[in-house]
C-alpha cells in the first residue's frame, strides 16, 4: 500500500513547504502536528495529504505527533495564501504566525469548557411547546431567549433566572433541549441603554447596506465623528445576525484605547457571543476567544490587525472602523494592511464590508469616488452628513497665530483665556500634545550640544521626573547630566514641550484646575485609561494633557475646548502622506468637542494659519481637501495612482547595506522582460529619515509601478534572485508592499 504523505507549513523562513510521512496518524488539511526538522521539534500545519512526493520516499521523515485540533479551514488557508503571495512572504511564516501563542506551542490547547444547551427544532418539538401552558413563565422565558441564539451557555442561562436549573431539566424531559459542553464565552450583560431613533440618512445607509448582503461589495461609510456610524454597524449587525449561522468580524485600530466600542456592542447585542482578539488578552483568553471564533460559538469578534486571519466558519459580514488608522499596517514580519487583506477575505467568501471614516484613507477615497463605474468591486459611497445627537453642533474651529499672538512655555495667551473661561463655567478641556515625556531634547547654550542617542539618529527626551534621558526608539536610558558633557558648561536646559512639562505649567498657571495626563507614560497599567476615562465622565477632571491615545473615539459630553499645541512639522514633512495623516488626526481630535448640546471650540496653535490645511479643516470639509490632495498625488504620481514597494536593508555598516540594496537595484533593472521596463521604476538607493535604528544603519530602494501587476510580475522574479545574493546574508532585508512609512 502507498504511504500517506502530508505536506506541511512551517515557521521557518524559507520560501517553500514539506513532506513528511503521516506513519501510524491519521490526519486532515488544517491539523497541527509536531516534526523533527534540522534536529528540533517544530510545530507545523497540514496542508496536503497525498501519496506521491517530489522527493523520494524513502528519504521522507514521519511526522511525530498529530493533534486532533483542526485550526483552519480552507477559505483561511485560501487568505493566508493570497497574503504571503502579494506580500511575498514564507507561507509557513505567514500561517504560523497568524496563529495564537498557544497553538504555536508543542503541546495541546487547553480548551476551557462550559455546559450549554440547545435547543431542538423539529416538527414534534414545536408541537411540544405549543403545549405548555401559558403560566409557565420561566419556560417560556428561557425558550424566547433560544429562539435568539439556540445555543444558550450556562452562565447565560443564569442571568435569565435564578430558577433556571430546574426549567432547563423540565425542558429537557420534554425533549426540547440538549445538554452540551461548548466553549466558554464571557457572557454580556444586556443593559438599558437607550436606543435611538435613527436619522434619514443612517436608515438609506442601513437599506443600502442590507440589500446587498449575498455578495461581495465594498461600502465606504463616511460620517465624522458623532455623525452615528456604530448606530448604523450594530443595526446592519442585528439584521444580519438573526440568520442562524452568520458571524460577523468588526476590526478596530486599538481595541485597548476604546473599551465604549466593545461597552456598547455588548450592551446592544448582547444576545449574541461576542468575543474580542488584541494584543492586551492574557495567551489564555486569546486562544479561548479564537477557538470560539473559529468553531462558530462566538458570533462577534472584535479585533485589531491580527483578527483579520481568524477563521470564522459562518463569517457574513467584514466592518473595518476607522479604516485610515495607519495601525492596520503591520510593521513587521508579513507585512500586510488589514483593510485590504479584509478586503481579499470578504471578496473570496463573496460577502459584503463596510470601511468607516471621519477621513477617509486616500486610497478608499480613490475607490468609492473615482474608480470606473463599471467594476464590479467598485465602492458604495454612504454618506452621513450631520451630527447624530440632536442640537449637537460642530465644533468651531480657529487657528491662533503664534506670531501675533507668542507663546510662552507652549501656550498662547488667547488658548490660557479659553482655558480659565472653561474653568469657570465648569466645562472640561484637553490640550492635544502629541509628544510624550518632559521636553524633546536637553540643550547646551555654549556649544550647541543636544542630547542624542548613541545608537539611534534620534534626541534624547528629557524624562525629569525619572531624572533620566530616555530614546524613544530603542528604550536607551542615560542619567540627566549635570553639566553639559561636551563643554562643561552648567547650563543646560530642557528645551521644547512635551506632556509633563505641559501638565506642569498649567498646573503652575491655573492652581486651581484638576488636571489629568493621559499618555503612555501615564497609562502603563492596563486599567488605567478605563479608570482615568470613568474619572472624566464623572466630572473629576478640568483639564485632560494627552496625546493621540486620548484622539481616539472617546465621548466627552461635558468637553468645549479642545487645544492643539505644535503640529507645524507635520505640515512641512518629507512624507506625502503627512498632511493626510495630520488633517486625519485633527478632525479626530477636533470630533472630542462639543459632543453632546454645549458647541465646542476647537483652537489651532499654529505659525502658518494660512495653510490650506487649516482651510479645510476650518470648514471641516474633508471632501474638498482629499479631493485636492488627490490631484496632487495624480500629478505626481504616487499613490493610489502609482503603487510601491520599498525594499529595506540594515546591517551595522551602511556599506554594506549599499552594496546589497545597489546589486538588488541593478537585478530589478536588468529584468529581461522589457515592457516591465516602461511600467515599474526603480530608484536609487537612499537613506531613511531615521538613518540609524538600535545600532543599526539603514538604506531603502524604490519601486514604483503603474500596476498591481506589473509590480507583482517584476516582485516575482526579483524575490528569488535577491534571496540567491551572497551579500543577502550580510544584511537584514524586508520587503514592504504598499509601505505606509517611508
Ligand atoms: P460615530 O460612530 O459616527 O462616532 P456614534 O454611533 O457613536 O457615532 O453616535 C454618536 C452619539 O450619537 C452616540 O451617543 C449615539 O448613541 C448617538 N446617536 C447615534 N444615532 C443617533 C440618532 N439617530 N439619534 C440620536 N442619537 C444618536
Ligand atoms: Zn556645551
Ligand atoms: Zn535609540
Amino acid at each position: 500500500m502507498q504511504p500517506t504523505i502530508l505536506n506541511i507549513a512551517l515557521d521557518v523562513p524559507l520560501n517553500r513547504t514539506f513532506d513528511y510521512l503521516s506513519g501510524d496518524f491519521n490526519a486532515h488539511i488544517g491539523n497541527r502536528v509536531i516534526v523533527p526538522f534540522a534536529g528540533r521539534n517544530l510545530v507545523g500545519l497540514v496542508l496536503e495529504v497525498k501519496h506521491t512526493s517530489d522527493y523520494p520516499i524513502e528519504k521522507l521523515k514521519p511526522v511525530s505527533h498529530v493533534f486532533d485540533d483542526i485550526v483552519f479551514d480552507t477559505p483561511s488557508f485560501n487568505l493566508l495564501k493570497f497574503c504571503a503571495d502579494y506580500y511575498h512572504y514564507p507561507l509557513g511564516q505567514a500561517l504560523i504566525s497568524a496563529l495564537p501563542l498557544r497553538l504555536r506551542q508543542l503541546k495541546p490547547a487547553i480548551t476551557r469548557k462550559q455546559l450549554a444547551f440547545q435547543s431542538v427544532q423539529t416538527a414534534d418539538a414545536c408541537q411540544i411547546l405549543a403545549q405548555i401552558p401559558a403560566k409557565k413563565v420561566l419556560l417560556h422565558r428561557i425558550i424566547a431567549a433560544m429562539k435568539a441564539s439556540p445555543v444558550l451557555a450556562a452562565g447565560d442561562a443564569a442571568l435569565i433566572s435564578t430558577g433556571w436549573k430546574k426549567a432547563m431539566v423540565e425542558l429537557k424531559n420534554m425533549g426540547l433541549v440538549t445538554e452540551h459542553e461548548v466553549l466558554a464565552v464571557k457572557a454580556s450583560m444586556p443593559s438599558s441603554t437607550i436606543v435611538p431613533k435613527l436619522n434619514g440618512e443612517q436608515q438609506q445607509a442601513i437599506q443600502s447596506v442590507l440589500a446587498l448582503t449575498h455578495s461581495f461589495k465594498p461600502w465606504l461609510l463616511h460620517g465624522i465623528t458623532g455623525s452615528g456610524k456604530t448606530e448604523v454597524y450594530i443595526k446592519i449587525l442585528q439584521q444580519i445576525l438573526q440568520t442562524a449561522q452568520s458571524q460577523v468580524l468588526v476590526l478596530v485600530p486599538e481595541i485597548n484605547l476604546t473599551p465604549q466600542l466593545e461597552a456598547r456592542f455588548r450592551s446592544r447585542l448582547s444576545q449574541y457571543p461576542l468575543v474580542t482578539l488584541h494584543s492586551n488578552l492574557s495567551e489564555n483568553e486569546r486562544l479561548q476567544n479564537w477557538l470560539a471564533a473559529s468553531t462558530g460559538t462566538a458570533k462577534i469578534v472584535i479585533g485589531t490587525r491580527l483578527s483579520v486571519f481568524t477563521p470564522m466558519p459562518y463569517l457574513k459580514l467584514i466592518v473595518v472602523d476607522e479604516e485610515h488608522d495607519g495601525s492596520y499596517k503591520q510593521q513587521d514580519g508579513m507585512r500586510y494592511h488589514a483593510r485590504d487583506v479584509a478586503m481579499v477575505r470578504a471578496k473570496q467568501l463573496n460577502i459584503p464590508i463596510i470601511l468607516g471614516s471621519a477621513t477617509p484613507s486616500l486610497e478608499t477615497w480613490n475607490n468609492a469616488t473615482r474608480a470606473s463605474n463599471t467594476n464590479k468591486s467598485q465602492y458604495g459611497l454612504l454618506t452621513l452628513k450631520q451630527r447624530a445627537v440632536q442640537n449637537a453642533q460642530l465644533p468651531s474651529i480657529f487657528c491662533i497665530d503664534i506670531a501675533k499672538s507668542p507663546t510662552e512655555n507652549g501656550l498662547s495667551p488667547l488658548l490660557v483665556k479659553a482655558l480659565r473661561e472653561r474653568l469657570k463655567r465648569g466645562e472640561q478641556s484637553l490640550l492635544f500634545l502629541n509628544r510624550r515625556g518632559y521636553a524633546p531634547v536637553l540643550h547646551c547654550n555654549a556649544c550647541q550640544w543636544v542630547s542624542s542617542c548613541t545608537r539611534c539618529a534620534a534626541k534624547l527626551v528629557v524624562h525629569l521626573s525619572q531624572k533620566r534621558l530616555k530614546c524613544h526608539h530603542c528604550g536607551l536610558e542615560q542619567n540627566i547630566p549635570l553639566q553639559c558633557p561636551s563643554c562643561g558648561n552648567a547650563d543646560i536646559k530642557p528645551i521644547g514641550q512635551a506632556t509633563q512639562r505641559l501638565e506642569q505649567t498649567l498646573q503652575a498657571l491655573l492652581p486651581n484646575a484638576r488636571i489629568a495626563r493621559v499618555d503612555r507614560d501615564s497609562m502603563r497599567s492596563k486599567d488605567a485609561l478605563t479608570d482615568m476615562l470613568a474619572q472624566v465622565h464623572a466630572g473629576a477632571v478640568d483639564i485632560l494633557v494627552g496625546t493621540q491615545m486620548l484622539a481616539k473615539g472617546h465621548d466627552f459630553p461635558n468637553l468645549t475646548l479642545v487645544g492643539v499645541l505644535d503640529t507645524d512639522s507635520a505640515l512641512y514633512s518629507p512624507d506625502f502622506r503627512a498632511a493626510e495623516k495630520l488633517f486625519a488626526q485633527l478632525m479626530q481630535v477636533a470630533g472630542r468637542a462639543g459632543r453632546a448640546d454645549k458647541a465646542g471650540e476647537v483652537l489651532i496653535q499654529t505659525a502658518f494659519p494660512q495653510h490650506v490645511l487649516f482651510d479645510a479643516l476650518r470648514s471641516q470639509d474633508y471632501v474638498s481637501f482629499a479631493d485636492a490632495q488627490l490631484q496632487e498625488r495624480i500629478a505626481m504620481q504616487f499613490p493610489p495612482s502609482s503603487f510601491f514597494a520599498l525594499l529595506r536593508a540594515e546591517a551595522a555598516d551602511f556599506s554594506v547595506v549599499n552594496q546589497f540594496l545597489t546589486a538588488a537595484g541593478n537585478l530589478a533593472r536588468t529584468q529581461k522582460s522589457i515592457d516591465l521596463k516602461h511600467e515599474v521604476m526603480v530608484y536609487d538607493v537612499i537613506r531613511p529619515q531615521m538613518e540609524r535604528l538600535k545600532s543599526m544603519e539603514r538604506g531603502q530602494l524604490l519601486l514604483q509601478a503603474d500596476t498591481r501587476l506589473a509590480l507583482q510580475r517584476l516582485l516575482k522574479m526579483w524575490m528569488p534572485e535577491i534571496r540567491g545574493l551572497p551579500i543577502a546574508n550580510k544584511v537584514r532585508w524586508s520587503l514592504d508592499i504598499d509601505p505606509l512609512e517611508f
